[in-house]
């Protein structure tokens, strides 16, 4: 069975930047992404990886008139392993880039509440997301990234071309350019090579006087941003979780209804099990765990997935006539923007410099209790773009306006994933969150103010803010 329907799909543009014309897309096709541009050949911006933040970034300069080189590894249509759920934020730049329709004419999961548990007896919370946000489509989604990042990298594509730029598929980047020393250091260039991970091919060489970095948790130029140039960390085991996904054949009986998150405790340990509906026939399952807990167990994510599904009593049944679907087993790491200890210079870590910047897992955006990180990559892509000032062909990104992005995402950021981190330390005391879903569950006038109180914490940035202030989560807990 196929992870999304095969269809043919066309939406009319809308939003800023649409151009209006009809898109149309199969995201079983090939991408058609132009002429690949003689190395030498000059941009304003390059863009190192093309999923939604190297596409939101792309998309966003190209907005802006700067001639950009987009380089993407894959060739699209392509698989990205993810829980596969867009959020409500991150439909507003999807709305705004003039994706929406698009998305909204293939298969998808609406998404209206969350359901927790924990690790105690069977007690189940189901969270509803705002009646209105549901049926206004704005609540969030959960469909595969084989059809979401499709329908992003198409757009890009659309824009980029139409501003003079090009894009090039099937391009690794294997080295960045950097020169100058010290302070004054500077990354001028990317070199790879087309037909990307066969080796033998011939190197081509791009410059520009903006390098983003958009290559996901390993990206080279958030490496040579961090490591190379500043000796500081890129890779923090603490704050990268490990994650492994399948899907699996499941009818859900409907193409709107909850997505779960389950803190099992068993062999999962700290870990999280989730089930998401990607449409009303395939399910979204997977589990992750800080690398650092991982690096403590003697077990593999793969283990402890076939656990859950075989063994554990509250799914085992309702997995018992189900089918993996072949090849969906894949695992990823997952670096999250939870605040460092003592980081060196920014938060989560730096992802910024004079002439380069990045965007999305790149810059280690991941929420750490949520696993959300589409929001972070699509925004990120679009505020670095307010910080390239000057006119195509004398565009700059100083160190000044690389120091101000980097306070800018985190001003925007910061708080919603400090407190994510405090929840991700709370789901780690289990007689607390046994405690808390307890009461949660409970269907009296306590019951409601807790679920009412979580509500607002799974829809609003102020709500997730409040439910984890510790006296709080006290008062729900103990009063
Ligand atoms: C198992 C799992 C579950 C998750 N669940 C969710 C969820 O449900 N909801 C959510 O919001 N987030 C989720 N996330 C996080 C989410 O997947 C990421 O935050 C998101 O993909 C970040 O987008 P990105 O564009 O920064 O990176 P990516 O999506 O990783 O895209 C990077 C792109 O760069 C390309 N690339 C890499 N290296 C190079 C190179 N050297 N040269 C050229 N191109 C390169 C890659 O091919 C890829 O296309 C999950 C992550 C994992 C691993």
């Amino acid at each position: 069975m196929k992870i999304g329907i095969k269809r043919t799909i066309e939406g009319k543009g809308a939003g800023v930047g649409c151009i209006g014309e009809t898109m149309t897309a199969s995201w079983e096709e090939p991408i058609n992404t132009g002429g690949v541009p003689n190395g030498g050949s000059e941009f304003d911006v390059i863009v190192v990886g093309g999923g939604p933040a190297g596409s939101s970034a792309a998309s966003f300069a190209a907005m802006k008139g700067y001639k950009v080189l987009l380089l993407e590894k894959a060739v699209y249509p392509r698989d990205k392993t993810c829980g596969d759920a867009v959020g409500g934020s991150s439909m507003r730049i999807v709305t705004e880039l003039g994706v929406r329709p698009m998305i909204e004419e293939t298969p998808l999961f609406r998404v209206d509440s969350i359901i927790f548990s924990g690790p105690g007896d069977n007690t189940e919370v189901r969270i509803n997301l705002p009646p209105d946000q549901v049926k206004d489509r704005t609540a969030g989604y959960s469909l595969p990234r084989l059809q979401f990042d499709y329908m992003m990298f198409k757009r890009a594509t659309e824009l980029v071309l139409e501003n003079g730029g090009s894009i090039i598929q099937d391009f690794a980047v294997k080295e960045v350019h950097i020169e100058g020393e010290g302070d004054s250091q500077i990354i001028t260039g990317v070199s790879g090579t087309v037909g990307g991970r066969k080796s033998g091919n011939d190197v081509s060489t791009f410059s520009a006087p903006v390098i983003v970095g958009a290559g996901g948790f390993n990206c080279p130029v958030a490496k040579a941003v961090t490591e190379t140039c500043h000796d500081e960390k890129m890779r923090d085991d603490d704050h990268y979780i490990a994650a492994y996904r399948e899907y699996w054949e499941m009818d859900s009986g409907s193409d709107t209804g909850p997505i779960e998150i389950h803190f099992l405790g068993g062999k999962l340990c700290n870990g999280y099990f989730w089930i998401f509906p990607v449409n009303d026939k395939i399910v979204n399952v997977g589990c992750g765990l800080l690398i650092s807990d991982m690096h403590k167990m003697d077990t593999k994510l793969r283990e402890l997935q076939a656990w859950v599904i075989n063994e554990h009593p509250k799914f085992k049944d309702r997995f018992a006539n189900s089918k993996m679907v072949g090849g969906s087993d894949k695992g990823h790491l997952i670096p999250c923007g939870s605040p460092r200890k003592n980081a060196p210079s920014y938060q989560p870590r730096r992802f910024a410099m004079a002439n380069a910047a990045c965007v999305g897992d790149a810059a280690s955006w991941v929420d750490p209790f949520s696993g959300e990180g589409m929001h972070q990559a699509l925004l990120s892509g679009k505020v670095l773009a307010e910080y390239m000032k000057g006119e195509s062909g004398c565009v700059v990104f100083t160190k000044e306006a690389a120091h101000e992005y980097q306070l800018d995402m985190w001003g925007r950021l910061g708080p919603v994933l400090t407190n994510s981190l405090k929840l991700q330390k709370l789901v780690r005391r289990k007689w607390l969150l046994n405690l808390l879903l307890k009461k949660a569950a409970r269907d009296n006038k306590r019951g409601k103010a807790i679920r009412n109180q979580l509500e607002l914490a799974c829809s609003t940035k102020s709500g997730q803010e409040d439910m984890a202030s510790t006296w709080q989560m006290m008062k729900m807990v103990f009063f």
